[in-house]
């Protein structure tokens, strides 16, 4: 009864349409949440996404939540989550992306799941990791930890667009370091990342954690910008 009256005092809004959002809604309304352009492609095997790392490396499942494109609402929200701290945005996004992937047997048998991360001047820029809210909100879901520390990233990478393709892989390999290999060793692991595009930097991260024994690595990037 008391937040009823103090979200009328202070209503809080849609972060997609801007519509007053009511009680039980939280970041979207209903409207959008429903229609929030999900991509489904968990439900298959060599969906887009797992064809990006098709014959780079042997990732078990890979699968994006949204798609990605100029104007939509994904963009909308993922320039809140990454360039106006609003970091709820992400937690709630990774909350729903988790409910979806609960539903998935393939999904079921991760133990551990790990934020890609920013290189310690980056992350000082923006005062956090925007993957490791996505993170948050899929561990809740998934009731499966999340580690931040297992691995780091030792090398800022520069923009890569204009790249060749093969330019590009050489570009990230060596951005990553592990600190502590025991802790991921015989570990299904879920690397998340908010967009993937041509995958080059969450690839460099699959590919070390793949260097260790008994790990399998799926992938879970918020959305899709491919075509
Ligand atoms: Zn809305």
């Amino acid at each position: 009864m008391i937040s009823y009256f103090i979200s009328l005092l202070y209503p809080t809004y849609c972060e997609g349409c801007g519509r007053t959002l009511v009680r039980g809604e939280e970041c979207l309304c209903l409207y959008c949440l429903e229609n929030l352009p999900r991509t489904d492609f968990h439900h298959y095997k060599d969906n887009p996404v797992e064809m990006v790392f098709a014959g780079q490396s042997p990732v078990f499942r890979a699968t994006a939540f949204c798609f990605f494109n100029k104007g939509n609402i994904m963009q909308k929200l993922i320039h809140q989550l990454k360039y106006k701290d609003n970091k709820a945005i992400g937690f709630y996004l990774g909350h729903q992306f988790g409910l979806e992937l609960a539903k998935i047997e393939a999904f079921q048998s991760i133990d551990l799941i790990i934020p890609v991360p920013l290189h310690p001047k980056k992350f000082r820029q923006r005062g956090y990791n925007q993957s490791e809210c996505i993170g948050k909100g899929i561990s809740e879901t998934l009731s499966k930890p999340m580690d931040t520390s297992s691995i780091i990233r030792v090398t800022p990478t520069s923009t890569q667009t204009k790249k060749a393709r093969y330019q590009r892989w050489e570009n990230v390999s060596g951005i990553f370091q592990l600190t502590d290999p025991n802790a991921l060793t015989g570990k299904h692991i879920l690397l998340v990342d908010d967009v993937i595009t041509t995958g080059a930097t969450i690839e460099a991260a699959a590919r070390l954690l793949l260097t260790l024994p008994w790990v399998k690595v799926s992938v879970a990037c918020l959305a899709y910008a491919g075509n």
